[in-house]
């Protein structure tokens, strides 16, 4: 904070060891920050406001311009961090994890070169002010990119940032800052603070926090925005998610199993819009489940650092205990199981693995179709016609993501209108970095990336202008 790097002012605060979950050693101790720190960095971000709010939109492009292009030059360390910190397997850790904070940093300083800041209604000027100092709190499932995804944006906007990444993967959330310092931002514009839950609660509780961004479970921002409330802050919450993959009679169903199943393994099933439920009709249930079983295969398991593996461990024991959980009461409720199950795989060590496990036959109303799992247990379910299977979709407490698919692309369009979530893939349709992220009903409120994540860290002002305002 301040622009330095430094331990917690009493140099009092407990350590937290960072995990590598593949091999299980620590790979960093980072500090559990306590309330004063929280204090201090806050404190930072408010002096540092007016200046960067003031700061000419060109001066902050080129700030995230050059960022864009130092994760970029450090894109390999990153992947390499991210695989350590999370135990993604290095190809996608090369493909995804370090590669979306390069597109999103880039998009962001492109939509803030043209943004348009003010606008006239009548007789009223509308400025569009940065919302003040942001608190920005994220999990641990895509460690940089969700801390780039509320970063970049908060700071494009001209509001100032304290960040509590978690608790279990900091280390590429670290690498950001000193790649923004290194990028030209000014000190106390940005502070980080590591720590856990008593540390994000320190930072929800702050008098002086303007906006909580926060990302995580559905339990934990119930109780942010809870919190929040005192202060009357502005909370944006992006939670859990369990999303269906609709798979329409006439679409080309071995395409459609084979991404789903992708879908549901990718980054461990640690996604929080995974389609962890694969919705096809009732009488092509046994043929889409010898698909599904021949797709698990193909999802090696093991050392996160070899290029071949598609799926490294979950991110810790408790992680994989709840997913073993999952998968009992999976097969106690009748479900029945296709590939996988709650012994560990083969030939992976002591790290936090879980096989690729597939029910098929589940009751869309089990706690496996129900509750979000964050591992990577797919879900297969049979429906009559597309009135149950919008009904079957729409039928749990999230609204994150999905898919649609059909022969008709106008029909899987139609459809998809259907569905109550934040986004809907529409027959393979690809992830759009610019296009507004967030959910429906409990998968919280509020938008990320694009146009709309930035509007949500500025406050409309309006000005009312008198009669002969504007002429010459
Ligand atoms: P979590 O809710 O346990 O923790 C999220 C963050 O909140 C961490 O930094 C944690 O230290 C902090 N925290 C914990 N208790 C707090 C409190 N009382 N006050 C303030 N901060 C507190 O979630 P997690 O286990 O890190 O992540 C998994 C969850 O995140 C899943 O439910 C997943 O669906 C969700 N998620 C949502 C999205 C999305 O965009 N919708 C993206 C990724 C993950």
């Amino acid at each position: 904070m301040d622009g330095v790097t430094r331990p917690s002012p009493a140099g009092e605060a407990p350590l937290i060891e960072v995990e590598n979950p593949a091999t299980r050693r620590v790979i960093a101790t980072v500090a559990d920050a306590g309330p004063a720190d929280v204090d201090d960095a806050v404190r930072s971000a408010r002096k540092a406001l007016g200046t960067w709010a003031a700061t000419p939109v060109v001066d902050r492009v080129a700030v995230l311009r050059r960022a864009a292009k130092l994760l970029e030059d450090r894109r390999e360390e990153i992947a390499q961090v991210v695989t350590a910190e999370l135990g993604a397997p290095i190809r996608i850790a090369r493909s995804v994890h370090a590669q979306l904070p390069i597109i999103v940093t880039a998009t962001t300083a492109d939509l803030l070169a043209s943004y348009d800041f003010e606008q006239r209604i009548g007789h009223s000027l509308i400025v569009h002010q940065p919302v003040g100092v942001v608190a920005a709190i994220t999990p641990w499932n895509f460690p940089l990119h969700q801390v780039t995804s509320k970063v970049v944006p908060a700071l494009a906007a001209g509001a100032t940032v304290v960040l509590k990444p978690s608790e279990l993967a900091p280390l590429s959330a670290l690498m950001l800052a000193a790649i923004l310092t290194d990028a030209g931002l000014p000190e106390g514009v940005l502070n980080v603070v590591t720590g856990g839950p008593v540390t994000g609660r320190a930072l929800v509780d702050h008098d002086d926090v303007d906006l909580v961004s926060f990302t995580g479970s559905v339990g934990v921002g119930r109780a942010v925005a809870a919190a929040a409330s005192r202060t009357v802050k502005r909370v944006t919450l992006e939670l859990g998610g369990k999303s269906a993959s609709l798979v329409l009679p006439d679409a080309d169903i071995s395409t459609a199993v084979k991404v789903s199943v992708a879908n549901a393994f990718f980054n461990s099933g640690q996604a929080c819009n995974a389609w962890t439920r694969l919705l096809v009709p009732a009488d092509r249930l046994e043929h889409v489940n010898d698909l599904a079983q021949a797709a698990a295969e193909k999802h090696t398991v093991g050392d996160p650092t070899d290029d071949k593996t598609r799926m490294g461990p979950v991110i810790s024991d408790q992680q994989r205990e709840r997913v073993r959980a999952f998968i009992r009461a999976g097969l106690g409720d009748g479900a029945r199981l296709l590939a996988g199950g709650e012994t560990s795989p083969d030939g992976c060590g002591d790290g936090y693995f879980v096989r690729p496990t597939i029910f098929t036959d589940v009751d869309p109303a089990s706690t496996l179709a129900q509750d979000e799992i964050f591992g990577p247990v797919l879900s297969v379910i049979g429906y009559r016609d597309e009135a149950e299977a919008v009904e079957i979709a729409n039928g749990t407490r999230y609204g994150l993501g999905g898919s649609v698919w059909s022969g008709d692309t106008d029909h899987a369009v139609r459809v998809a209108r259907r569905i109550r979530t934040g986004q809907v893939d529409v027959n393979g349709g690809a992830f759009n970095p610019a296009a507004p992220f967030g959910g429906f009903k409990h998968s919280g409120y509020g938008r990320e990336l694009g146009v709309h994540g930035m509007a949500e860290y500025l406050e409309p002002q309006s000005l009312q202008l008198p009669a002969d305002a504007g002429r010459d």
